[in-house]
């Protein structure tokens, strides 16, 4: 049973609370359901922060909760949930769920938690249990988990004990069943269960761990801290395309430096994910990357739009020089081999960390801008100006002026150019080149 705290000990604000979260509360409470918001965003508001998005839980099926509103769509594999729109606005709406089959090498056997555990609640139909269906792969990798389950069997399942609290607008009352709220005051993050267990499910947990460590500033307690680097291997594990959407979040979350230094210190990087071994390794390209990482996080906490294209292109863009270099080195000619340079990096991330495709188109045209912009003769200068990522190759330059890679002047005479009128870049242009 959890502990029921009211409003008078957790004094979230009701200001902060989405009134579309609170729609979807409401009628599925009139409809004679459970509902609640749940996870990061009880988390957050607990902490006095404005949530960024909001889910609800509740005992209504995925077909339930869609047929209650005019805008909803059952989406997902992995985990089926109903997007909830109203406007722009989406409300992840997904249905308590049971912990999978612990995996038979951590608990000696291979008990079928997910099916046999509990009785099912009372709504669950036939064809409903019958989707009662789990699997895991040999580590222990949960691959599948849409199985019903009892709200206290969901808040199991979740992650971190500050990630699995239930706030009822209606009474504005938490409830809390792994003492989260201790956590939260502790500002400590504790793995739900048997921490290496719960890795073994879900290696992506390593890099949650990490994420809201750096992103809260919380530490990571003893025993869910100590398991990751004996396990960080397992992160080989996780689909390519997950860990893209994993790394994506990290990068994006305002901590990127934070997260990435936290990363090497527990191991992560090491081995698993090609780019942050070139990142965290390379000698000469740390400042780069440091002011790149900088940067953005200083957007991100100003509100202000980052291109993921940008920064993936910062991050990998030592490892593209040190291939250009031995490319010219054996004979071939510069532009050939920048190009020939940038595929091979991007073969050899794409097998790890699947870079979404116009994150790619973005990355190229910024590198291959790079030699136009360094020479800067009049013809090319005013042809660079018109090219529709000439801002972001700009930018990128600035960057490579200011970590001293290149000479200042190249940044300096860039920026007067841009910024002139043209009369000034007349000026500019008879001394360029
Ligand atoms: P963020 O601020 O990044 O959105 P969040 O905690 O809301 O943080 P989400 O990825 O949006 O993270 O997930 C919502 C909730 O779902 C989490 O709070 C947690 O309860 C649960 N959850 C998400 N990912 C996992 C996971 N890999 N294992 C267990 N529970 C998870
Ligand atoms: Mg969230």
């Amino acid at each position: 049973t959890p502990t029921v705290v009211s409003a008078d000990v957790h004094h979230i604000d009701p200001a902060l609370i989405s009134r579309n979260a609170v729609r979807v509360t409401d009628t599925l409470q009139q409809a004679g359901f459970r509902a609640f918001i749940v996870g990061g965003a009880v988390r957050d508001l607990l902490l006095n922060v404005a949530p960024k998005d909001f889910d609800v839980a509740t005992d209504a099926t995925p077909e339930q909760v869609q047929k209650l509103f005019r805008r909803a769509r059952i989406i997902g594999r992995r985990f089926q949930i109903v997007h909830v729109q109203f406007g722009q606005d989406i409300i992840e709406t997904s249905t308590f769920r049971a912990l999978v089959d612990q995996p038979a090498d951590a608990t000696g056997s291979a008990g079928a938690a997910g099916t046999t555990a509990a009785e099912p609640p009372r709504r669950l139909k036939r064809a409903e249990l019958d989707r009662r269906t789990h699997a895991v792969d040999a580590s222990g990798r949960v691959l599948r988990d849409n199985v019903w389950g009892e709200q206290h069997e969901d808040a199991t399942r979740r992650d971190f004990t500050i990630n699995a609290m239930y706030y009822d607008p209606a009474t504005q009352t938490v409830l809390d069943y792994h003492n989260g709220m201790a956590d939260i005051r502790a500002r400590t993050l504790r793995m739900i269960g048997d921490p290496a267990t719960r890795y073994r499910e879900d290696p992506v947990r390593m890099l949650r761990v990490v994420r809201f460590a750096a992103k809260l500033g919380f530490e990571i307690d003893a025993a869910t801290r100590a398991p990751i680097t004996r396990l960080a291997d397992l992160i080989n594990n996780v689909p390519a395309a997950r860990l893209f959407d994993e790394m994506l979040k990290l990068l994006l979350s305002g901590h990127a430096l934070a997260c990435l230094q936290r990363l090497r210190a527990e191991g992560l990087h090491h081995g698993l994910l090609p780019l942050l071994d070139v990142v965290l390794e390379q000698p000469h390209g740390e400042k780069f990357v440091t002011l790149a990482l900088t940067n953005t996080d200083d957007r991100v906490r100003a509100g202000k739009p980052v291109s993921p294209g940008f920064l993936f292109a910062a991050l990998l863009w030592q490892q593209v020089q040190d291939r250009w270099n031995k490319l010219t080195a054996a004979g071939e000619y510069p532009i050939p081999a920048l190009h020939r340079a940038m595929d091979d990096v991007l073969d050899t991330q794409t097998e790890k960390l699947a870079i979404q495709k116009r994150f790619v188109a973005d990355m190229k045209e910024i590198w291959s801008m790079q030699p136009r912009l360094e020479k800067h003769n009049g013809r090319t200068a005013l042809r660079a100006l018109e090219h529709p990522r000439f801002r972001a190759a700009y930018d990128f330059l600035v960057l490579r002026c200011e970590s001293g890679e290149l000479e200042a002047s190249i940044g300096a005479w860039w920026k007067a150019f841009v910024e002139g009128d043209v009369e000034a870049r007349e000026i500019l242009l008879t001394q360029g080149a």
